[in-house]
């Protein structure tokens, strides 16, 4: 039997999911296709019939529809309950059942590259979607101490009250670097086609982790200027492979291999 997922987003064609996945069930020998598909907000619902119809095992759910995902689900995991968001649904005999994997891909990445890390005092930049499985993740760890700044403030407030953070302007972010070990972006600030991330990093001390959760480009002008000046540096292309592990395991039966060769896959 051929097994079948996919992803679902609008936009959708910048997505790396297909092509991780398929690398994936190349190497692994499995009989599957995972496709990607558009789908406008207003579809979102009927698109899960359908797949569920043609015999789909589960897609993962990118924007706009990661909240829907979780409303419409009939069970959800904790991180997803946590995070308020899914990105991974399956169709199962007993309904849909959701998942967010985001949490686990970021702390995955992070330790993959540095295991001893133990994180205690993190700032955060943005406060939209990826926010929240950032600031659920670094509660999983208990960091003593998560300073939050988004240019929206009200955004950042909300998050910070949910997740016990202090919310900083975010005309005081530089500032709030001061005494951290941990700095974690976002936001789509330095994404290819976004304006750069106006940042200056002399606050921040030399040894401070800096993590990017952009991958395209692969190296962000924060992770540049950051590993110039000593800093160690995470970019974001591991947490996209990462969070992608539990999914293809559950789809198509076998936990995948994270190593150089998915990387370059995903660069070629
Ligand atoms: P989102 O919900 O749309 O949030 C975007 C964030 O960027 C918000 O905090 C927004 O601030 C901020 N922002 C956008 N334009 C800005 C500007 N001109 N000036 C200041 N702040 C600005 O998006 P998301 O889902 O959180 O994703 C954010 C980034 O993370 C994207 O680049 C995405 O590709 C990346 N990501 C990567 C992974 C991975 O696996 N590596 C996973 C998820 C997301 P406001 O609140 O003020 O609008």
């Amino acid at each position: 039997m051929i097994r079948l997922a996919c992803v679902v987003g609008d936009p959708i064609s910048h997505s790396r999911s297909p092509r991780l996945h398929a690398a994936w069930l190349a190497r692994h020998q499995i009989s599957g296709a995972y496709l990607s598909f558009r789908v406008k907000k207003e579809d979102f619902e009927t698109t899960l019939r359908r797949l569920r119809q043609a015999g789909f095992v589960g897609c993962n759910v990118t924007l706009p529809h990661k909240e829907a995902a979780l409303r419409l689900a009939d069970r959800a995991s904790e991180a997803a309950q946590r995070i308020g968001a899914a990105n991974m649904l399956t169709f199962t005999a007993a309904g849909l059942e959701a998942d967010n994997t985001d949490c686990f891909g970021f702390l995955e990445n992070i330790r993959a590259r540095f295991p001893d890390w133990r994180p205690k005092r993190v700032a955060v930049l943005g406060a939209g979607g990826a926010a929240r499985a950032v600031l659920a993740a670094l509660a999983v760890v208990g960091v003593a101490e998560v300073r939050i700044s988004n240019r929206t403030k009200e955004r950042a407030e909300r998050l910070a009250l949910e997740f016990k953070a202090t919310a900083v302007t975010w005309e005081e972010r530089d500032a709030m670097l001061d005494g951290c070990d941990t700095l974690v972006n976002t936001t789509s600030l330095g994404m290819t086609g976004r304006p750069p991330l106006d940042l200056p990093l002399e606050a921040l001390p030399k040894g401070a982790l800096v993590t990017d959760l952009i991958y395209d480009p692969l190296e962000t002008s924060l992770l540049r200027r950051a590993k110039e000046r000593g800093n160690p540096v995470v970019g974001g292309i591991g947490m996209l492979v990462y969070q992608a592990v539990p999914a293809f395991e559950r789809w198509f039966g076998q936990r995948p291999r994270v190593d150089q060769r998915i990387f370059e896959a995903l660069a070629g």
